[in-house]
C-alpha cells in the first residue's frame, strides 16, 4: 500500500475533486458567469489603482477599508461584523470547521449548493439533506421542521435564490426556520443583485442568521471574494479559524475598486436581467422545454432528453451544465447561464434546432 493510501482519510480517497470541464472554444455557459468584459473605460483607471498595491506587504488582516465600502454600499447593520473570503467557499469551510464537534451536523435543502455537503464531508460533519418539493423546489417545511427538531443542525444553509433551482423559498418559511433552528441559519445570497429582496435588512432582528454573499456572480468572479455579515457572537469565533491573510491586495483593491465604481456594474445586472426575461418567455415558448421561474442569472429547464439537447448544444459550441444526475428532482434538466444579448440568441437559436 502506498504512503497516501494508507494515511489520507477514505472518505477522500472516495470523493473526487470538484470537476471543472474544459471550456476551450466553447461559449461557457454553465458557471453563471458575468458574460461583459471589464468596462472598457475603466480599465486604465483600475490598472492604476493596482498598480500602486503595495505586493511586498502582507494584506492588511483586518481589511477594514473593504469592510466598511461593503457597510456603507449594501448598508449592512452598523452591529454585525463582516467577514471576508477567498470566494463564498473559503467562508463555507470556515463555517463547518468551526462547528465541527462529535454529532454535530449541517442541514439542507436539495437540490442545492454542492459546498454545503463537501464542507461538511470534509471536516467530519454529518449532512442532512431534505428534499425540496418535486413540483416547485418550494421549501417541504414538515420536513424541514422535523429534520431540525430531530437533528438540531449545527448550521442550516438557505441558499436565496437557490442554486440550482433559481428560486427564492417563501419568506414566511425561512421565518419559521429561523425561528425553529437551534444553532446557526446561513442565508447565501449568492445571486443578490439578480434577485428582488434581501435578507441583509433583517439581520438585526435574527441573531442566529448570517447573511453570505459573493462578488462572483456579478462580475468578478476571477478575483475570489465572498462576505458574510451577522452577529459578532458568532462572526468573533469563525474569525479565528481564517487565515490571516486569505483575500488577497490585489482581490481588495479590484473590489474596492469595483464598489466605487458599483453603477457600472448594476447596469450589466439590469441587462441580463432583462434578458433572463426574454430568454425565460423564449424556453416556454419553446416546445419540450419547460423552464422554471428564477430570481438569479441563469435559468433551470427540463427537457425530455437533457442529455440530447446538452449535446445538441455542445456541438453548436455553446456549454451549460447538465444537473440531471445531480438530484432524483432534476431529472433531465439543464442550468442555462444567461448571456448577452447575442449569446442568448445564440442558445436560443440553437434550442430551435435541438
Ligand atoms: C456560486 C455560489 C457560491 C460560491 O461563490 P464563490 O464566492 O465564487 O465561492 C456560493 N453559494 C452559491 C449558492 C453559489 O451559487
Amino acid at each position: 500500500m502506498s504512503a497516501a493510501k494508507q494515511f489520507i482519510r477514505a472518505e477522500i480517497q472516495a470523493s473526487s475533486a470538484y470537476p471543472v470541464p474544459d471550456a476551450t472554444g466553447l461559449l461557457k455557459l454553465d458557471a453563471m458567469e458575468n458574460p461583459f468584459g471589464f468596462p472598457a473605460h475603466l480599465q486604465t483607471a483600475l490598472a492604476q489603482r493596482l498598480a500602486q498595491v503595495a505586493l511586498n506587504r502582507y494584506p492588511d488582516p483586518r481589511y477594514s477599508q473593504l469592510r466598511e465600502l461593503l457597510r456603507e454600499r449594501y448598508q449592512i447593520h452598523a452591529d454585525a461584523h463582516i467577514m471576508l473570503g477567498n470566494g463564498s467557499d473559503e467562508l463555507i469551510d470556515i463555517i463547518a470547521k468551526a462547528v465541527a464537534q462529535e454529532g454535530a451536523s449541517i442541514l439542507a435543502p436539495e437540490p442545492g449548493f454542492v459546498m454545503y455537503r463537501i464542507s461538511a464531508m470534509q471536516a467530519r460533519l454529518k449532512y442532512v439533506a431534505v428534499a425540496l418539493q418535486a413540483h416547485d423546489f418550494s421549501l417541504d417545511m414538515p420536513a424541514m421542521l422535523a429534520a431540525i427538531e430531530q437533528h438540531k443542525p449545527a448550521v442550516v444553509y438557505l441558499a436565496y435564490p437557490n442554486n440550482p433551482t433559481g428560486n427564492c423559498y417563501a419568506v414566511h418559511d425561512i421565518e419559521a426556520i429561523l425561528k425553529a433552528a437551534p444553532g446557526l441559519v446561513v442565508l447565501d445570497e449568492a445571486y443578490q443583485p439578480f434577485a428582488a429582496d434581501s435578507w441583509m435588512p433583517r439581520l438585526a432582528e435574527f441573531p442566529n442568521m448570517v447573511v453570505m454573499r459573493t462578488v462572483s456572480k456579478w462580475g468578478l468572479a476571477g478575483i475570489r471574494l465572498g462576505y458574510m455579515a451577522g452577529a459578532p457572537a458568532w462572526m468573533e469565533q469563525f474569525e479565528k479559524i481564517r487565515p490571516p491573510y486569505n483575500v488577497n491586495v490585489l482581490t481588495q483593491a479590484t473590489a474596492q475598486f469595483c464598489l466605487e465604481n458599483l453603477a457600472e456594474f448594476a447596469q450589466q445586472t439590469a441587462v441580463l436581467c432583462k434578458e433572463r426575461a426574454r430568454v425565460f418567455a423564449a424556453l416556454q415558448a419553446l416546445p419540450g422545454a419547460h423552464p422554471f421561474a428564477s430570481s438569479a442569472n441563469f435559468v433551470l429547464t427540463r427537457f425530455a432528453n437533457a442529455a440530447d439537447v446538452f449535446n445538441h448544444l455542445k456541438s453548436d459550441r455553446i456549454l451549460v451544465k447538465n444537473v440531471s444526475a445531480m438530484h432524483p428532482n432534476l431529472q433531465n434538466c439543464l442550468r442555462i447561464t444567461i448571456g448577452s444579448v447575442e449569446q442568448n440568441d445564440q442558445v436560443l437559436a440553437s434550442l430551435q434546432r435541438a
